[in-house]
């Protein structure tokens, strides 16, 4: 355990997370300092202002903040093959996360939700049915809240959501129920590969809790270990939850027909998978049934996930913004009968565009790309489907007006990060649902 005595801790990073972690740290008797590389770190204002008698090396990783500290609470936002925080660790500094001193600070049963898309809804999903079923529950993690902030909410239940960035360096965590929803390729500009970014996500298993998989993924399967108490998923096959399909299709626990599924508000057959997903998690920390399905059938999704905006040209127009890599843009695209208009671009991130092929070939009848790496995206796709080209928003809404026929979708799933031309994915959805608006509406 961490004591006064035998610890110094840095907070490498000053952003939300690094900010929640040092307002933590204020109330107990632990020595902190905080570190970051920029000249002006976001939240130092406030940092300073709360705790002027804190340490603050800006402009940097100060070398002999580094050299002191036995403890490195390094935010997600912070590389660790950053050369002076690799030098660290080899001359032998302990690495944790917010994660960690939020696991060691609470008893109340946390549940860890991972995967490469589908986190933030299951999340949220998952919040509003604990709440349903009447047990205090908060949520936050990688969305929203950073997690030791949640500690004021005095919850019962804990939901966290995690990022790959998060889960490589904690190592506390022992989650009453944990899944890993998917594995699909994405920031494979920071990690070393497919096989380390699904090593990454697997820690989120780590402790005795019961493991939620998705029998759909092989790769999520394998990490199934089989002295541990499992629930699996599915919208194929028959699972410990899963799609009946039929006149109806159902969403089903073992013999049990829990709700229809066109009781569920949302667009996408990987939203089913989601609220699979969540009953399970929920089962698992012994949510009740009946609540969880109310919880469900009110669930109206979030912003910029397939979030229907207006119909205007003709043709339906769809803000699926938070489409930051391949995987959810294909999700995105299943759902559609061949007359889909995709806005595609920004940053690939060092993904391989040629995997929207097939399932552009299939479901788009044109794609307009912008951003960065419009041109990987043309590249990719041009032999199945016309591409256009758009400087910014405002063209590519244009363009696909000009495109789109009576019953059409305009979707904007972009599969890329959106932070070469927005500040973020909610920023370049406004921008979407702004040029939207504007069009002509007959
Ligand atoms: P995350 O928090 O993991 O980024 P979100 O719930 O915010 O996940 O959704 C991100 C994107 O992924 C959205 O475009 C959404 O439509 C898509 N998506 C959501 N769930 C899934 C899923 N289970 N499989 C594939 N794509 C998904």
């Amino acid at each position: 355990a961490l004591t006064a005595a035998n610890s110094k801790l840095l907070i490498v990073g000053l952003g939300a997370t690094g900010l929640s972690v040092a307002q933590f740290l204020q109330k107990t008797p632990l020595k902190f300092a905080v570190v970051d590389s920029r000249k002006n770190p976001p939240l130092i204002d406030v940092l300073r202002e709360q705790m002027p008698d804190v340490p603050v090396f800006t402009g940097g990783f100060d070398q002999s903040a580094l050299a002191v500290a036995t403890h490195l609470v390094i935010s997600p936002g912070v590389s660790l093959a950053e050369t002076a925080i690799r030098q660290a660790m080899q001359a032998g500094v302990n690495v944790i996360s917010d994660i960690d001193l939020f696991a060691c600070a609470t008893d109340k049963p946390i549940v860890a939700i991972t995967g490469s898309n589908g986190k933030s809804t299951v999340t949220t999903m998952l919040g509003d049915m604990g709440n349903a079923a009447e047990v205090k529950t908060a949520i936050g993690g990688n969305l929203g809240t950073p997690a030791l902030d949640l500690l004021q909410q005095d919850a019962d239940l804990y939901v966290l959501e995690l990022s790959s960035f998060q889960l490589e360096r904690t190592t506390a965590l022992n989650a009453a129920a944990a899944t890993v929803l998917n594995v699909t390729p994405d920031h494979l500009d920071r990690h070393a590969g497919m096989a380390d970014y699904a090593a990454e996500k697997q820690r989120v298993f780590r402790g005795d809790g019961a493991m939620v998989l998705n029998l759909d993924d092989p790769l999520v399967m394998a990490m199934r270990e089989a002295d541990r108490p499992c629930l699996t998923f599915s919208i194929r096959d028959t699972a410990d939850f899963y799609l009946r399909r039929g006149e109806t299709d159902y969403l089903m626990q073992g013999e049990q027909a829990l709700m229809a599924a066109n009781r569920l508000r949302l667009e996408g057959s990987h939203n089913l998978a989601n609220a699979l997903a969540a009953l399970a998690l929920g089962q698992a920390v012994g949510l009740s049934m009946t609540a969880m399905c109310d919880a469900l059938r009110k669930f109206k999704g979030l912003p910029h996930r397939m979030q229907k905006i207006a119909e205007k040209a003709g043709a339906h127009w769809v803000n699926d913004s938070k489409a930051t890599n391949v995987g959810a843009c294909i999700a995105a695209l299943q759902g559609y009968e061949r007359k889909v208009i995709l806005i595609a671009g920004g940053d690939a991130k060092g993904a391989d565009m040629s995997e929207l092929a097939p399932a552009v070939a299939e479901k788009a009848k044109a794609v307009v790309a912008m951003g960065k790496d419009a041109d990987l995206i043309a590249a990719a796709l041009q032999e199945r489907v016309p591409v256009h080209f758009a400087g910014n928003m405002k063209e590519a809404v244009r363009i696909a007006a000009g495109l789109a026929c009576e019953g059409d979708t305009v979707l904007l799933s972009p599969a890329c990060a959106s932070l070469d031309q927005y500040r973020s994915y909610v920023d370049r959805g406004n921008k979407f649902a702004e040029a939207v608006m504007e069009l002509p509406s007959c």
